[in-house]
């Protein structure tokens, strides 16, 4: 399948690339690593009249040092950062998380900011930065706001971001000593995309669960924390007991999607089963004795 026509701009930085956008207003589409959007465009589900490329917009790209983690620019690609041993030793869980997205040659081309943007409920990386705490920087002509990344997504592909607005960078701030994290996925085994996945990073000391961050992906409209399970594990006996009962919280309000892949009793199963597998790794991880 050919995508209908289109023109193709790439200004140089950040202003040329608002600049772009609102001479072409209605008709236009940022692209960055194009991993999503041209499979869509492929498709027909996306016709855009022009494409304009962020990979001229250098303010989109690098890595940085914050007072409380590190900030990731839009442009950097899932390969980028699997070979950035400064950042994947500051942020558990990421290293796994990468790993686990398609192949080689999405993740050459895909971009932590397209990954976001996108607003796809099965997108692997989004669980692990909403466990993490990221906050995006979304930037316009306006100016620059920062999202929590759980208040980002809005729906099925839809998100906070204004037609006017790029992802600029995403923030992670470093989880505190003693937090272990790791990333469960069960996928659709053509796309590699997640029928479910779960990113867990837990702080444990003293044998006991201090801080429970939880998210999900695959599984329901959006991406997004499970807060339930969160509040039930804080304070709790790290043991597989306890670990297994307080697992089944996962799907307390989730309204699962039910379609040609997994149905929705499916797929709840599946959440129990990641949630538990999740919380058994990172807990381990945190270097907390398991006990089975
Ligand atoms: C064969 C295949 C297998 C895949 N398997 C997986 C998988 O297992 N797990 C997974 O998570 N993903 C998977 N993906 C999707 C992949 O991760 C995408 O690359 C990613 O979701 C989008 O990143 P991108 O840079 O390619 O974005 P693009 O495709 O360029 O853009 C996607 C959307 O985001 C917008 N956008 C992009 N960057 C910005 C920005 N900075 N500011 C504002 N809007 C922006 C675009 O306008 C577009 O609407 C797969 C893709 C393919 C082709």
């Amino acid at each position: 399948m050919y995508p209908a026509e289109f023109a193709y701009v790439r200004p140089t930085g950040l202003d040329g690339v608002f600049a772009a956008i609102e001479r072409y207003a209605d008709d236009v589409k940022v692209v960055a690593g194009g991993q999503s959007l041209l499979p869509m465009m492929k498709l027909r589900l996306a016709t855009p009249g022009v494409l304009v490329d962020l990979a001229g917009a250098g303010e989109l790209r690098g890595q940085w040092s914050t007072t409380d983690g590190v900030r990731v620019g839009a442009m950097t690609t899932y390969r980028e950062l699997q070979r950035s041993p400064r950042t994947l030793d500051l942020l558990p869980g990421l290293e796994e998380t990468l790993a686990l997205i398609a192949d080689p040659q999405v993740r050459a081309r895909g971009t932590i900011g397209g990954a976001v943007a996108h607003g796809d409920p099965t997108a692997d990386l989004p669980a692990m930065l909403l466990a993490l705490e990221a906050v995006v920087l979304l930037a316009s002509p306006r100016g620059i706001r920062r999202r929590p990344l759980d208040e980002f997504f809005t729906g099925v592909y839809s998100t906070d971001l204004a037609e006017d607005e790029v992802v600029l960078a995403i923030d992670i701030p470093q989880p505190p000593p003693g937090t272990g994290a790791a990333y469960q996925k069960y996928e659709q085994p053509a796309s590699h995309l997640a029928l479910c996945g779960v990113a867990a990073a837990l702080t444990i000391g003293g044998g006991r669960v201090h801080r429970a961050r939880l998210a999900m992906t695959g599984v329901a409209a959006t991406p997004r924390r499970l807060t339930a399970l969160e509040e039930a594990l804080t304070g709790t006996q790290v043991n597989a007991k306890a670990f297994d009962e307080i697992a089944v919280t996962a799907v307390h309000g989730v309204e699962p999607l039910d379609d040609m892949h997994a149905s929705a009793a499916y797929r709840l199963q599946l959440l129990k089963l990641a949630t538990r597998e999740a919380l058994q790794i990172a807990a381990s991880r945190a270097g907390a004795g398991w006990a089975a």
